[in-house]
């Protein structure tokens, strides 16, 4: 087995209680790196299509990379995968924290759990064995008490990862928690866990990550840590993403009031997102497992209004967004309690927060009134109101119940045009920078297209096509994105840290064809579901149709009809079928694929 890997992975049928090891395939591990890349290929192989994403044919995966708990800088990633209760197609979450190193220190490289169990169980391995477990004394509690409960039990050395309960509860915009605020967010996977009565996956162990040039690895590290540091690096341990929340609300970045808004307009006041103002609440900064960039904090006991417990997680840029700009909101201690809110009941803030600001405009438009809303007074900027329909929504309670699943479900249970209001593409919430800004992220990548046509639409990291293979390759591989963004060249690291870990060449070549394999992957089992991107509604408010009168992006529309086609063009995908063509899957080695989709 190259290095990197542990040579194990787990399969677990919840229904019968079978569990299986099996060696994941050489030839997988070397074109499909791991993470999403291993998890779509796998997914797309042993699970037809069709199946109930509630269901038990269902797979939830929880896969490492390569990199993930090696000395390469942010090597602690690990991915969520499975097909999505939100959007029908293909769906993943990356995950910092510290569970991804110790699922491979307890002996495997990723766990898939298909089948229902009668009764709330958690999963828990160690050293190279599992064990299911009853969960019926863990059924109903938060994340932060599910952590706190198994490690009193299993010993502090123990990682977990769980849904809250909203997962519980089937929210189709459930998320898994770790690390007392890490999320796999997107994709509604905490519902897919939840539907398999698994409460929590928990790993202890002291294994070694095998790694083929060990002294290689550490040289890089250097060179890489010594290109990390400066002043870059000092604001983003300092502040995190929350560096620039609110300029981004004046700038055009942030979506604002449910993105029907402007910034400058309708939230003048932004001073209760600036960095420093946040930055005064927090009481520790911290990191995922051995970063050095540690770009996350831990606040203080929340005061006045919204007691928060003392070391709950800072706000990210997103959840701040969704939670401030979205709803008209410069409240920052009723940001850090939604924020609370939601990691505690498992819910992916990005969703969450725009699912309110929907609310509050079907409340302005008189679509929802006081009474539906269960008495509360959904106003712009309103944030008790915000926060009160947040709780509800959490334990599903009352007029929470019709906003858990979404705003595209809940405009549907609503009726009376809330479509109109409804902000999402393919079922999903979108990342929170709107694409007809130029945020120097997403410099260079097509950035209205990749809402709708990555696999996971609405994704806030991902971008769409070729501009995204080396991205693609850094979230298989463990490590985080932000590896990338700190340093002057992006991409300098990823083939020497693989081809030192692993033992095996990776050219920078070598690297960006397995990108386009793992774009093409998760692209076809989205497409075999039955859902073609380029068909997926664009609400107009995304793209600028109509454009802004005012504001500074007064007059933009993102070309989005030309961003996909010479995107599909360059992937060597059809223009209206979006079927890859069987020279790619040839090209690609996804024969059996091609062999399928052109018979
Ligand atoms: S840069 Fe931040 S998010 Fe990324 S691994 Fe490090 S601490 Fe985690």
């Amino acid at each position: 087995m190259a290095g990197g890997y542990m040579g194990k992975l787990l399969f677990v049928n919840l229904s019968t209680g079978v569990m299986k090891e099996e060696p994941p395939d050489e030839n997988l591990c070397r074109d499909f790196i791991g993470g999403y890349g291993i998890s779509a290929r796998l997914l797309y192989s042993r699970q037809k299509s069709g199946v109930d994403p509630l269901g038990r044919e269902n797979t939830l995966g929880l896969l490492t990379g390569p990199l993930t708990g090696t000395p390469a800088i942010t090597g602690c990633r690990f991915t969520v995968a499975g097909k999505s209760p939100l959007t029908g197609g293909w769906g993943d979450a990356n995950c910092g924290g510290d569970f991804g190193p110790d699922l491979k220190f307890a002996g495997y490289d990723g766990v898939f759990v298909t089948g229902v169990s009668e009764k709330p169980v958690f999963l828990f391995i160690e050293n190279g064995k599992a064990e299911i477990k009853d969960a019926a004394h863990l059924w109903g509690k938060s994340t932060f008490e599910t952590d706190d409960t198994l490690k009193a039990e299993l010993g502090k050395t123990a990682r977990v990862v769980s849904i809250g309960p909203a997962g519980e509860k089937l929210s189709l915009v459930a998320c898994l928690m770790n690390y007392g605020g890490d999320a796999a967010g997107r994709s509604g996977l905490g519902a897919v866990m939840g539907s398999k009565r698994l409460k929590a996956v928990v790993v202890r162990g002291n294994m070694k990550v095998p790694i083929a040039d060990a002294d290689a690895v550490n040289r890089l590290r250097q060179a890489h840590m010594a290109e990390i540091k400066g002043p870059g690096l000092e604001g983003f341990h300092r502040y995190g993403t929350n560096v620039h929340t609110d300029e981004s609300a004046h700038s055009g970045d942030t979506p604002v009031k449910n993105w029907g808004g402007i910034g400058v307009i309708d939230l003048p006041d932004v001073s209760g997102l600036n960095k420093d103002v946040v930055d005064a609440r927090v009481a520790r900064r911290m990191g995922c497992w051995r970063c050095p960039v540690a770009c996350k904090g831990r606040l203080k006991e929340g005061t006045g209004d919204y007691k928060y417990p003392a070391d709950t997680h800072r706000p990210e840029y997103e959840t701040a967004a969704a939670f401030g700009a979205m709803c008209l909101n410069n409240n920052p201690e009723a940001i850090a309690m939604a924020t609370h809110i939601c990691n505690s009941y498992g819910l992916d803030t990005i969703s969450t927060g725009t699912i309110i600001a929907f609310a509050m405009e079907c409340y302005e438009h008189g679509i929802i009134s006081r009474k539906d809303a269960d008495g509360i007074e959904l106003t712009w900027g309103n944030h008790r109101a915000m926060i009160a329909m947040t709780e509800k929504l959490a334990r599903r309670e009352g007029f929470g119940g019709v906003l858990a699943d979404g705003v595209k479900l809940a405009a549907e249970r609503i009726g009376k045009g809330a479509g109109e209001f409804a902000v999402h593409i393919g079922g999903q919430e979108l990342g929170l920078h709107d694409p007809k800004f130029d945020f120097p992220f997403f410099r260079g990548k097509p950035t209205a297209a990749r809402y709708q046509m990555d696999a996971t639409p609405g994704r806030h990291t991902s971008g769409f096509g070729p501009s995204q293979f080396e991205d693609y390759v850094l979230n298989a591989s463990g490590l985080c994105l932000h590896s990338d963004t700190l340093v002057p060249e992006p991409g300098k690291y990823i083939a020497g840290y693989m081809s030192a870990v692993t033992g095996r060449d990776y050219s920078m070549d070598r690297i960006l064809k397995c990108g386009e394999r793992i774009a093409n992957i998760r692209h076809l089992f989205t497409l075999r579901e039955g859902i073609n991107p380029r068909e997926l509604k664009v609400h107009g408010r995304i793209i600028g149709r109509p454009p802004r009168k005012e504001g500074p992006l007064a007059g933009v529309t993102s070309d989005i009809e030309t961003q996909i086609n010479e995107t599909l063009d360059a992937l060597d995908w059809d223009r209206v079928t979006t079927k890859p063509s069987r020279k790619k899957l040839l090209e690609l080695g996804l024969d059996d694929i091609a062999g399928e989709l052109w018979p």
